[in-house]
């Protein structure tokens, strides 16, 4: 099935690995270990974490030559773990404590060793758990400015974007996004799974010929707009986040997993940031939490701001001001907030009626869950079809806030 013939490390084997390897000896010490765990909870890869005697840790991260989700039945070229690490690099170049610290990586066992984030929550768990961070929406829009402007032709030579580009195709994942987050909603491949109660909402959904146009649109603008190396995969899983503690404000903020990166639309992270503060909010709204929904529907808003905020700044550097000024910048500003929307849409969608379903409407209770699913869909159909009209951030919040008000169940 597969040519990529490599030793998967295990919990036995990751000491042996870091002895074999100085730079990560040098981290945390091989001989002495007092902790070892497989930590992974994704879809994809091996997560391990060490600890020795000092308390130093590192986290070991192995991409398989298939999804781990499903198993070897649904191969998957392990090439993604050098699109993470070279994206976490020139991410981390650009944003820097935005994005984790990438220690090594080791093209032969498809290994990322990286800084071990253990004091920060996984966004999502905590947005689950109910608790708020503030600061890392606004940091995840100084992040994506950071990105959009410096790994473009904004901020970039020429030659060094073209070569950039051409390292960073990456059709493997980007297919399972153009199937999963494009396609699948609407046409179902057999994946797709909601509640008994949700399937009429699904089928609307599938039968709602405005957003399957616009799913259309996304989907070619996701595959033909390369303008800047996208993490391509912003959900609030993949930002860790940390607050002092008896404090709301992040004192820390990291985004990491970017093995999607690949040179696309610059909304396309925006509009997924967007989609997880939905469901955040959905969660909230269904518990009966309006405070917390609400805080959770300032997100998008906040996200922007600081994007638009930070873009702006960074442009100030752009390479070719002779064609490239201020209007052209606010052009761009203004499209790529029409595209949030859509691609917004299509997130919302995907996590509802797909496979890769999100923890925040998944664990509620089902006579909870139904509500929430239908208030989601319900506003990815809404954002779909009012997405290229012109529009403020705080829009998209008050859209999605009155259908899950309106829809709720209990
Ligand atoms: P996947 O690509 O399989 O989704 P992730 O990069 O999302 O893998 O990692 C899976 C989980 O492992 C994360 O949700 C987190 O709990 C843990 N993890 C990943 N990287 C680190 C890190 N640097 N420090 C601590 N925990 C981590
Ligand atoms: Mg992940």
């Amino acid at each position: 099935m597969t040519t990529h013939e490599y030793e998967f490390l295990t919990t036995e084997t990751v000491a042996d690995y870091v002895r074999s390897r100085p730079v990560l000896s040098g981290r945390v010490d091989p001989d002495h270990l007092v902790r070892v765990d497989e930590i992974g909870d994704g879809n994809l890869n091996l997560v391990f974490v060490l600890e020795d005697g000092r308390g130093r840790r590192l986290v070991l991260k192995q991409a398989l030559p298939y999804v781990r989700m499903v198993g070897a039945g649904w191969p998957m070229t392990p090439e993604r773990a050098r699109r993470e690490a070279d994206s976490l690099r020139t991410h981390r170049a650009l944003a820097g404590e935005l994005v984790v610290e990438t220690i090594e990586y080791d093209p032969q066992q498809y290994v990322i060793a990286m800084e071990d984030l253990s004091d920060h929550a996984v966004w999502r768990h905590a947005l689950n758990r109910g608790e708020r961070h503030d600061g890392a929406a606004a940091a995840l829009g100084r992040y994506v400015a950071a990105v959009a402007f410096g790994t473009s032709v904004l901020g970039m030579e020429r030659d060094a974007a073209a070569q950039a580009l051409a390292r960073s195709v990456n059709p493997d994942l980007c297919t399972i996004t153009e199937d999963l987050v494009f396609t699948e909603p609407s046409v179902d491949a057999g994946r797709n799974e909601v509640l008994a109660a949700n399937e009429p909402d699904a089928k609307a959904l599938a039968a709602d010929e405005t957003f399957v146009a616009a799913m259309g649109v996304a989907k070619w603008k996701f595959m033909t707009q390369a303008e800047a190396l996208i993490h391509g995969d912003l959900h609030t899983g993949s930002v860790f986040v940390r607050a002092a503690e008896s404090s709301t404000e992040c004192d820390s903020v990291k985004v990491f997993d970017s093995e999607f990166a690949f040179y696309g639309p610059v909304a396309f992270d925006l509009g997924a940031t967007f989609a997880n503060y939905v469901f955040a909010a959905a969660r909230a709204y269904a518990q009966g939490d309006d405070d917390r929904a609400e805080w959770a529907l300032s997100l998008p808003g906040q996200t922007w701001d600081a994007f638009a905020a930070e873009f702006r700044a960074r442009f100030e550097g752009v390479r070719d001001g002779r064609v490239w000024g201020q209007a052209f910048r606010e052009t761009l500003l203004d499209r790529w907030l029409r595209e949030t929307w859509l691609f917004a849409a299509a997130k919302m969608a995907r996590r509802i009626v797909g496979a890769a379903k999100v923890k925040d409407v998944e664990t509620l209770p089902e006579a909870l869950r139904e509500g929430a699913a239908r208030g989601v869909l319900l506003a990815a159909r809404e954002a779909a079809s009012a997405w290229d009209a012109p529009h403020r951030p705080e829009d998209f919040a008050a859209l999605a806030g009155a259908l899950l008000r309106e829809h709720r169940t209990s």
